[in-house]
């Protein structure tokens, strides 16, 4: 998924390196057989001290260290007996992803890039507004899918990210931001696609709902999908957040070309799984992304088709600009046409907004994170073949 918003490079205030040291105290990799507590949410941490032998409260102790205290060093958590802090010392460990750069635009959106590992590195992006905060967080690195109009999926695909390392997004950014601006809300649109980490990204949005780590609330927290049916249905079950679909086409010819998956789960069966995720879900209704591409997507008749499709799902519609990147092969449809679609669905009682554009001057809009990606698909290569037989 893919969180868009876009500046002028003359509205950059900002650009620095910060030094790994500045970021994070505990920046080195996991050894073998070490375990990182960032990893566990409160079940699997309060699971992990009745295996060794502890209460399971030890979890909400070291949770409160962790994240309320912002504790790493284990020697400081003065409530444990100082033989679990001893053990702790020698087999587990707590560390946060490596947080390398950071941009701040001219409107406050702030976006950082962060390593991983071997290389890889994946993009955040912090969005003020008067009333709340928002951090879009990725999960995977790259992606495994194929959206046509994604800059992301130019990249290709290298892994899942850890419980850790998608948490651990959120940890360094409110670090990075201080006390005085919270973190409000999280949308996991970043780079990748959620729910085909279903374990880690569960695991992660619990953690970020957990009152004893940062306390989101239920509503705050949105996971974005593609459509992959199945774990939508089993997301239902497990974990109570806000849902939001990659929707991006009414008919499914035209979203079996923008969004690939679409033919393996079509329409009518992403359909069926929105309407009953809604039924349960905390917001009862559905967000829909679609992304205005000029004469592809965004005629009266694709209004009109988008308005029956979502006639018995309880919807809210973000109309996106499309923002272009090298050999996108896309434009952005015009103000006027996006102003004319929006009031289409308005009119049919469809609460639509068009996403303000942000964050431009460090390309930090929708579409225009990409980290960097050891592409373990070979689907850049591919790419780039087909891009240099165009331009021949
Ligand atoms: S390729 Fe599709 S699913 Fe993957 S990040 Fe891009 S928009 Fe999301």
């Amino acid at each position: 998924m893919q969180f868009m918003v876009q500046m002028q490079p003359n509205q950059l205030q900002e650009k620095f390196l910060i030094s790994s040291q500045k970021m994070s105290s505990v920046t080195e990799s996991a050894k073998p057989g070490v375990v990182n507590l960032l990893d566990f949410d409160r079940k699997g941490l309060a699971a992990f001290f009745v295996g060794m032998g502890e209460k399971p409260f030890r979890a909400t102790q070291v949770l409160k260290w962790i994240y309320q205290e912002e504790v790493t060093d284990f020697d400081q958590m003065t409530n444990l007996s100082k033989s679990l802090r001893a053990y702790l010392k020698q087999n587990c460990t707590i560390i946060l992803p490596e947080l390398l750069i950071e941009q701040v635009a001219s409107d406050g959106t702030r976006k950082w890039a962060i390593e991983m590992n071997g290389g890889n590195r994946v993009e955040s992006v912090f969005i003020p507004e008067e009333k709340r905060g928002t951090l879009c967080v990725s999960s995977q690195i790259g992606c495994a899918l194929a959206c046509t109009f994604c800059s992301t999926a130019r990249q290709g695909f290298n892994r899942n990210l850890s419980v850790s390392e998608i948490i651990g997004q959120l940890y360094v950014a409110q670090q990075r931001l201080g006390k005085d601006v919270r973190i409000t809300n999280v949308v996991m649109m970043g780079m990748g696609e959620p729910l085909l980490n279903f374990d880690n990204v569960v695991a992660a949005m619990n953690l970020m709902m957990d009152d004893f780590t940062f306390g989101l609330s239920k509503r705050r927290v949105t996971v974005s999908t593609s459509g992959i049916v199945p774990a939508m249905n089993r997301l239902n079950e497990v974990c109570d957040v806000s849902m939001a679909v990659s929707l991006h086409a009414a008919n499914d010819q035209l979203r079996d070309e923008l969004v690939p998956i679409n033919q393996k789960y079509p329409l009518s069966e992403l359909m069926a799984a929105c309407r009953e995720y809604a039924r349960q879900g905390p917001r009862k209704h559905i967000t829909f992304e679609y992304v205005m591409l000029d004469g592809i997507n965004d005629s009266v008749q694709d209004a009109r088709s988008l308005v029956k499709l979502l006639s018995n799902v309880p919807s809210k519609i973000n109309l996106i600009p499309f923002n272009p990147f090298p050999n996108s092969n896309y434009l952005c449809s015009s103000a006027d046409t996006i102003a004319r679609f929006k009031d289409i669905l308005h009119k049919a009682g469809i609460v639509t907004t068009i996403r303000k554009t942000r964050g431009e001057d460090i390309d930090a809009a929708c579409g225009q994170l990409v980290g960097k990606v050891k592409d373990k698909s070979r689907r850049h290569l591919k790419l780039q073949k087909m891009d240099s037989s165009h331009a021949a």
